[in-house]
């Protein structure tokens, strides 16, 4: 229980590149690296056939060898929990699918801002992934179909924020980002452009200047919004990549989602938010868990976790303190739960 150093240094100084291709896939690999035994953890092959499990050694490094509750560890662990079937877990908890899909690779639910689907896959599986059932194989473009999507973009003026999305968008190659966010930049009413990606959390060296480039065209202000539930995953490899977006000048947020077994204390939140704003983030969203088939054992109930935004809304700084908010399928925008009423 110590600085796990049982970890082979493959991909210590590794490019990206490097890093991504060597992911731990298998379960028996990843339980030998941390000194536990399946029936530890309740490792499931079922599981893994259903969502490939998933792991950068990067993020691996930042578990405790010989701990079976890891909060690092149950967020990738495929596990017999997911094949227990759950009433109101589905395929599609968010409604992506049909109407808000109006082209391949686009996502537009909300007035204003809408997500591009730039990579199918991610450094990392989350067993708890909303889109872990996702139809990439409909969404995936080539390049020329991106100018359809981008088509769909240029020919509606209220929007003014593109979002990169996936997956990870940042699985995809430099020149491919480069040239989609000039692209995109280029477009007289899309004013920001936001990513959201895991990556600079769980594969930090994939933080680059070249993808820096690629993200800052001129004409558009860029928001990076990082995805990390636990204190655990911030180290200093996550603050220096947090450091170069941030000395780039963009604008980086956070987005967790609350997760039972991982973050579901006052303690692991206000830690969370602590340890985001030292390593130069702010936290943004706090979401509740999508209903998605497979999930069911992250759970934390809606009345639970207003108690718990409560209570650290009463230990930080309001700027520390994210919202707390549920995707309702069909809704204008993410819903915000409402405060409890203070105890007198
Ligand atoms: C969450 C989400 C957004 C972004 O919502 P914000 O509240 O602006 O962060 C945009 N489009 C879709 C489809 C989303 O699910
Ligand atoms: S990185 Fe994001 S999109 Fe990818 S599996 Fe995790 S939660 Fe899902």
């Amino acid at each position: 229980m110590h600085n796990p150093r049982h970890l082979t240094p493959v991909a210590l100084d590794a490019d990206w590149r490097d890093q991504l291709r060597s992911v731990i896939s298998d379960g028996a690999s990843l339980l030998k690296e941390l000194q536990l035994s399946p029936a530890d953890v309740g490792l499931s092959e079922e599981a893994c056939a259903d969502f490939a499990l998933k792991v950068p050694r990067a993020f691996v490094r930042r578990m405790q060898a010989g701990d079976p509750r890891d909060p690092l560890l149950r967020q990738v662990l495929a596990s017999t929990d997911e094949l227990v079937a759950a009433p109101g877990f589905g395929p599609d908890p968010t409604g992506e699918t049909g109407s808000a899909n109006p082209r391949a690779g686009i996502i537009h639910k909300y007035r204003g801002r809408l997500l591009l689907v730039v990579a199918s896959g991610c450094a990392v599986n989350c067993r708890y992934c909303f889109r872990r059932h996702f139809p990439y194989s409909d969404n995936r473009n080539s390049r020329r179909e991106w100018q359809d999507a981008l088509d769909y973009v240029r020919d509606d003026a209220s929007i003014s924020e593109v979002i990169l999305s996936g997956g990870d968008p940042l699985v995809a190659e430099d020149d491919h980002l480069a040239a989609l966010c000039q692209d995109i930049a280029a477009i007289p009413h899309v004013q920001r452009l936001r990513v959201h990606s895991r990556m600079p959390v769980v594969l930090p060296d994939r933080v680059t200047a070249d993808l820096l480039d690629a993200l800052s065209p001129p004409g558009v202000q860029t928001v990076m919004v990082v995805h990390s539930n636990h204190a655990n995953e911030l180290d200093q490899s996550v603050g220096r990549a947090f450091g170069r977006i941030r000395e780039r000048g963009m604008t980086l947020l956070n987005q967790a989602v609350l997760l039972a077994g991982v973050n579901d204390s006052e303690d692991a939140l206000v830690a969370l938010s602590e340890s985001l704003f030292a390593h130069g983030a702010l936290p943004y969203y706090l979401h509740l868990l999508d209903r998605v088939q497979g999930a069911a054992h992250f759970e934390v109930e809606a009345l639970r976790a207003r108690e718990l935004h409560a209570g650290i809304t009463a230990r930080l700084p309001g700027y520390l303190v994210p919202r707390l908010v549920q995707e309702i399928a069909g809704e204008a925008a993410k819903t915000t739960l409402p405060a409890l009423p203070r105890k007198a």
